[in-house]
Formats: C-alpha cells, structure tokens, sequence
C-alpha cells in the first residue's frame, strides 16, 4: 500500500504517464478484487487528482455494513486519509443511518372506505400491516438481511410482497404511498452530496487512455 501511494505520488511529481497508467492499472485491479478499502482509493484518487475513481469509492463507503467503527483506526487508513475525508464520509454515514431509523418505522396505513367502516376489520388490516413491516420489511431497510440492499431494492420488495391477513385494496393505496414517499430519494441525495464535496480537478497528467492501453495489451 506504501509502495502504491508513493509510486503514485512520484509519477504524479515527475509527470511519468507511463508509470501513472501502470499504477492506475494496478489500483483498478485491486478495486475489481476487493482488495483495497475505498478509503484507500479516495485518498489515492483525491491525492493524485483521479475524479473518475471517487464516485465508486465513496458509493462503497456508504454500505451499511461497512461500519466506520470497523476501519476508521486501522493504522494505514489513518496514514493516508485525512481528516477532512474521515469526517465527510462520516457525516454521510450518520446521515444515511438516521435516515434508515427514520424509513425502518411502521409506516401508517391506508384504507379503503369499506375497510373504515368495520372498526373489527381496520384494526386487524392495521396490525397485518405492522406485523408484515416489522417481520419481512424492516430488515431490509436496516441492513440486517442483506447490508448491500440500496433503497432501490427495498422498494422492489415492498412493492413485490404481499401483506398476509390485509385487505387488498387497503395494501395497495399503502404500499402505493410507501413507495411514493420523497424520503427514499434521501440515500441518493446524501451520497451524491458527498461525491461533490469530495470530488477533485483531473490531475496535470491523466493516465486513463494509458489504463486502456494496458488493459488492452494483457
Ligand atoms: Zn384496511
């Protein structure tokens, strides 16, 4: 990792095109393995002025399960990210996170005017509800069932499964205004806000077409 912010600060410095292409080569694969923490390829990419590599890096960092307690110590993540970095993607974090406590309550229902006005049935088309968001939904939202699910997919589920015990047309105004709400355009908002305040000018040499090149030749 020393090697590979040094090779990149040097090739930078001396504008070597050749070694910078090499590297970025390099980093690309090491991207592609999962083999670098994109808090490592932010500060490489902010470092050497590589704006096309920061908007994948900061998607990565926004997973929910990559937990900031996890990695914001380790020794070489403190050697090369700076401050400012650190403390951009971790307000994005707790934004996205208080966004996900927000999104994981039960959201209230609607019903169809049939539905009003049995009292006995609302009560019991109110509690499938409930019952159906705090047992198939909620997981989803607060990444336990599978931390990579974006809003996106959240919202596939929601509108892909059926609510057990609800009255159909009341289901379908609900899950209808679930899906409608601005609030899932919040994620997308956070992370692009925070792709912005951390993007970077091209560096003086830019080594994409050579990256081409080499990927082209293995
Ligand atoms: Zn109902």
């Amino acid at each position: 990792m020393e090697d590979l912010f040094v090779g990149f600060r040097l090739a930078t410095w001396w504008s070597v095109p050749r070694l910078l292409s090499y590297l970025q080569f390099h980093l690309l694969e090491k991207i592609k393995s999962e083999s670098i923490h994109p808090m490592l390829t932010l500060a490489i990419a902010r470092r050497t002025g590589l704006p096309w590599l920061i908007q994948g890096a900061v998607e990565s960092l926004a997973q929910s399960d990559r937990l900031m307690a996890g990695w914001c110590l380790e020794a070489t993540i403190l050697r090369w990210a700076t401050t400012e970095e650190l403390s951009k993607i971790a307000r994005m974090k707790e934004t996205l996170w208080q966004w996900r406590q927000k999104m994981a309550a039960v959201p209230s229902a609607r019903h169809s005017n049939r539905c009003m006005s049995d009292e006995q049935g609302k009560n019991h088309c109110e509690s499938a509800w409930s019952i159906h968001w705090l047992v198939k939904i909620q997981k989803y939202i607060n990444g336990r069932h599978s931390s990579r699910s974006g809003f996106g997919e959240i919202k596939r589920v929601i509108r892909e499964t059926g609510v057990l015990g609800m009255d159909g047309d009341c289901r379908d105004q609900t899950v209808t205004a679930v899906i409608g709400s601005e609030l899932w355009a919040v994620e997308e908002k956070t992370v692009a806000e925070a792709v912005e305040s951390l993007m970077v000018d091209a560096g003086l040499i830019d080594g994409q077409d050579g990256v081409k090149e080499i990927e082209k030749i293995w």
